[in-house]
């Protein structure tokens, strides 16, 4: 993939909220989700971001609005579930990409049909974009395995096979939500050091910052994608909150890896950025010289030269006291994507190495991205250090695990000179009391 026109930072929308320069959602990136309004009953269907408005595709679809040969997309673009649109071919993601950017530009002719298919933000509810087959999540911070390991394993913090192999566990698709959408806190096994467990609400509960990535179109069960041709089974990335249970994990996890502790609750963020608006963020893949460098079905020259993505991401807290002054959530992270050890295509050949089949809408979270330095920490557990050191709040509360209440938000963009704004928008979700157990 290369840059083309439609990442050209000088263009401008007939649209004048997509022009402001510190929107999400300029005419440069163009995501997906999936939308109704609040009010009445409509029918959930597919949508492109631009400005502080919802182009409705179903409604784009209805008028034949756009030029070219991009009906099938179009079609695809419009419906409930966006896993057909997944199904495509990058060349037919473009295309689409493409039509949208012209017709959406000032001066195109296309204006007066679009802005009758437009629907503000303000007045609409996502919903999970796709129907997702299956739910990966890795485990590409090196910082995060780190500081998590030493919590556990202090002479020990890094596991042997950590700088090898991608590690991961197959999650649960089922409670996925879409942003917005609050959950009740788990219940489960809690075991004390010197008693028996018992089947109490979680005292521990934190979030996980990671980035969901969607695969694309799939591979033939027992075939597998090599990594140069990985990214064209990606159609794009979200923000991604795995809320995880830390006291269930901890007497759960041995000796085959998370189960109730992380299989309650995933949060998405609604939008879907492609892969095609990130190509002005591609940054290199390096390994530390002194690391084991990846084996060959890990690693091409595409990869090292371009494989990362610097992507911006934010902590934020609003806390049921903050919320009830009118306080904003408070800011407590901010880290980038580029730090993960494993780049999305590395993800992809190793989830495929073994034959395993991706299907169009499956969701790989990257794991907790924390970056090198501990304002960079992506995890309650790993900023409090398992619970020992509180996290103090302006407004004189403090935090060890989230309580009933809290509101976590996440944000993602990616900005530099010289190329357009690209915004995720939020991924949020505020902690509701258990059920009585
Ligand atoms: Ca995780």
């Amino acid at each position: 993939m290369a840059l083309n026109e439609t990442h050209d930072a000088g263009l401008q929308s007939w649209l004048a909220s997509a022009n402001t320069g510190k929107s999400d959602f300029p005419i440069q990136n163009l995501p997906f989700a999936v939308f109704r309004r609040k009010s009445g009953n409509e029918a959930f269907r597919g949508g492109v971001a631009i400005g502080d408005q919802v182009l409705d595709m179903a409604a784009v679809r209805d008028a034949k609005v756009l030029a070219g040969d991009v009906q099938a997309q179009v079609e695809a673009a419009a419906a409930s579930q966006l896993n057909a649109l997944m199904a495509m071919s990058p060349a037919q993601w473009s295309a689409l990409r493409l039509a949208l950017s012209r017709a959406l530009r000032a001066g195109a002719k296309e204006e007066a049909a679009l802005k009758a298919c437009l629907v503000p933000q303000s007045e609409v509810e996502y919903t999970v974009p796709v129907q997702v087959g299956d739910y990966t999540d890795f485990y590409t911070s090196v910082h995060h395995a780190t500081n998590v390991g030493k919590l556990f394993r202090p002479t020990n913090p890094l596991m042997e096979n950590y700088k090898w192999v991608p590690i991961g566990y197959h999650g649960r698709a089922s409670s996925i939500r879409i942003s917005g959408v609050d959950f009740k806190r788990p219940s489960g096994q809690l075991k004390a050091p010197d008693a028996d467990p018992v089947l109490k609400p979680c005292n521990r509960l934190d979030y996980e910052l990671e980035m969901g990535i969607y695969a694309g179109a799939g591979n033939p069960w027992g075939d597998a994608i090599g990594i140069e041709d990985a990214e064209n089974h990606i159609f794009g990335l979200c923000l991604l909150n795995d809320w995880s249970a830390r006291d269930v994990q901890a007497w759960e996890y041995q000796p085959l890896g998370p189960f109730l502790s992380k299989n309650f609750a995933t949060s998405i963020s609604p939008w879907i950025v492609t892969l095609e608006a990130l190509e002005p963020y591609r940054t290199a893949f390096t390994r530390p010289a002194e690391d084991p460098q990846p084996l060959p079905y890990l690693s091409s020259a595409a990869n090292s030269r371009r494989g990362a993505l610097d992507v911006q991401l934010s902590v934020a807290i609003q806390t049921e006291k903050m919320r009830a002054a009118g306080q904003a959530a408070e800011q407590i992270t901010q880290t980038s994507y580029r730090h993960a050890y494993w780049t999305m295509a590395q993800l992809v050949a190793h989830h495929t190495v073994n034959g395993c089949d991706l299907q169009p809408g499956d969701l790989m979270g990257t794991g907790t991205l924390s970056g090198p330095t501990a304002a960079e920490a992506g995890a309650l557990l790993e900023i409090t250090e398992g619970g020992k050191k509180p996290l103090s709040l302006s407004n004189g509360e403090s935090r060890t695990f989230l309580l009933d209440g809290d509101a976590v938000v996440f944000t993602g963009w990616c900005e530099k000179p010289g190329a357009a704004r690209i915004g995720f928008g939020e991924c949020r979700a505020t902690v509701l009391p258990a059920r009585q157990v």
